[in-house]
């Protein structure tokens, strides 16, 4: 059996890995020349760190993940805290623990475990085609690969989704623009061992530790569509949204580097139940493109590909049956994650502002218990609970 793998991005990457691991024979097709991630790092929860140990990266991910051993909720004027909590139950709970990761060293990872130099890059994928025991992808250089089966890992931009699906589907602007980036850790504005979150007028301001002594930071603001990006502004734009934020946000703005701030306008998509089409199956976000607001999305990828590459493994009644149960396990699960996301988002983002201020007074209230519990849920539905 031979599986064609488009995207070689987190989704892409782990069903190569998954695959190879059960003698499956892959090959993987990239578009770009070099992978460079959208975003700085990632937040991998217990669900998605149990897909990667069990694709053998282990200890390879504890080198990279930051030690996020507390989470908090600041007030966005006198930085007060409005409640704190140990992490300690929702691992004790779930049994992983969660890893902030930088996106580069993340992708570095699952290139390296595969294997790059089987990654094919600089093949963009123009359109596919089935026959009735195999399909073929064509590339924009006029080349084409032809496998038993084709994983459409080409992320929330997918042209393979279209041909799955058999119509188009409209990318929906979630509301909010989100910059992010990484910066040395300062514990005079958060300390180092801790999910820290500034909130206030349905905007945030989050800090998490990743390796290297560096904070992952990201802003919020909730603004229209399409206003111009320009690097040379960030600083003075973060500090027009954020006038008037406590003084360690401030400080924050004062030392991101603009040159590797990242500002992306956040989108989903509708979620929709078909997920294979003969052959050919979705996995990452062309199945299911989230907003980051439950940080699931990449988590999502990976549990695709444990439970495809299980599947295609287990089952002796061919490749169509083998993902039509692919499918069927993941349908849901997937649009669980996009609903639940978007649901926070809104309250996150100040959809309704009483609903967020109303958030906001909760906060105050919080042991942890509510949050770990809502946590553990999302973690627990995955393929290896
Ligand atoms: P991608 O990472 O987009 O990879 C797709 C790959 O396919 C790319 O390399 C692309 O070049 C290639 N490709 C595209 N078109 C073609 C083509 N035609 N032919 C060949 N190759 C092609 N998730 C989490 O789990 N935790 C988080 O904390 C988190 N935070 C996030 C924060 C932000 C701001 C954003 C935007 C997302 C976040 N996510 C998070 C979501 C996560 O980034 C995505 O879900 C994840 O990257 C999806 O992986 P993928 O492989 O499906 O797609």
């Amino acid at each position: 059996m031979k599986a064609i793998v488009i995207g070689g991005g987190i989704g892409g990457a782990c069903a190569a890995i998954a695959l190879k691991r059960f003698g499956i024979e892959t090959a993987v097709y990239e578009a770009v020349k070099e992978i460079k991630p959208v975003g700085a790092a990632i937040s991998i929860w217990p669900n998605g760190v149990k897909c990667l140990n069990y694709l053998g990266m282990k200890e390879a991910l504890r080198e990279l993940g930051g030690n996020m051993r507390f989470m908090a909720y600041k007030d966005y004027q006198q930085g007060q805290t409005m409640t704190r909590f140990s992490m300690e139950p929702l691992i004790q709970s779930v049994g992983e623990q969660p890893y902030p990761v930088a996106r580069a060293e993340l992708q570095s990872m699952l290139l390296d475990t595969y294997g790059r130099d089987k990654v094919q890059f600089g093949k963009r994928v123009t359109h596919v085609e089935e026959s009735d025991d195999s399909v073929t992808a064509w590339f924009d250089d006029g080349t084409s690969a032809t496998g038993d089966l084709l994983i459409a890992a080409d992320g929330t931009h997918s042209i393979i989704r279209q041909h799955v699906l058999g119509y188009a589907t409209e990318r929906r602007y979630a509301g909010y623009v989100n910059w992010n980036g990484l910066v040395e850790i300062d514990e005079s504005i958060a300390p180092a061992d801790q999910w820290t979150t500034f909130v206030g007028e349905g905007k945030r301001v989050s800090l998490m530790p990743v390796s290297g002594n560096r904070f992952y930071f990201f802003f919020d603001v909730p603004l229209p569509k399409g206003l111009p990006q320009d690097r040379t502004t960030v600083r003075d734009d973060l500090q027009g949204y954020f006038a008037g934020w406590a003084e360690p946000v401030q400080k924050l703005i004062s030392q991101i580097n603009p040159e590797t701030t990242n500002r992306v306008e956040i989108h989903d998509i509708e979620p929709f139940m078909q997920l294979v089409k003969g052959r050919i199956a979705l996995l990452g976000d062309s199945g299911h493109s989230t907003t980051p607001d439950i940080g699931q999305g990449g988590c999502a990828a990976m549990e695709d590909a444990i439970v495809l590459a299980n599947m295609l493994q287990t089952n002796s009644l061919g490749i169509e049956d083998a993902l039509l149960r692919y499918q069927e396990k993941r349908a849901c699960r997937v649009k669980d994650l996009v609903l639940k996301a978007r649901k926070r988002c809104d309250v996150t983002h100040g959809k309704e502002m009483a609903v967020t201020e109303q958030w906001y007074e909760d906060l105050k209230s919080e042991t942890g218990e509510r949050i770990l519990s809502g946590m553990c849920e999302t973690i627990l539905g995955g393929p290896l609970e």
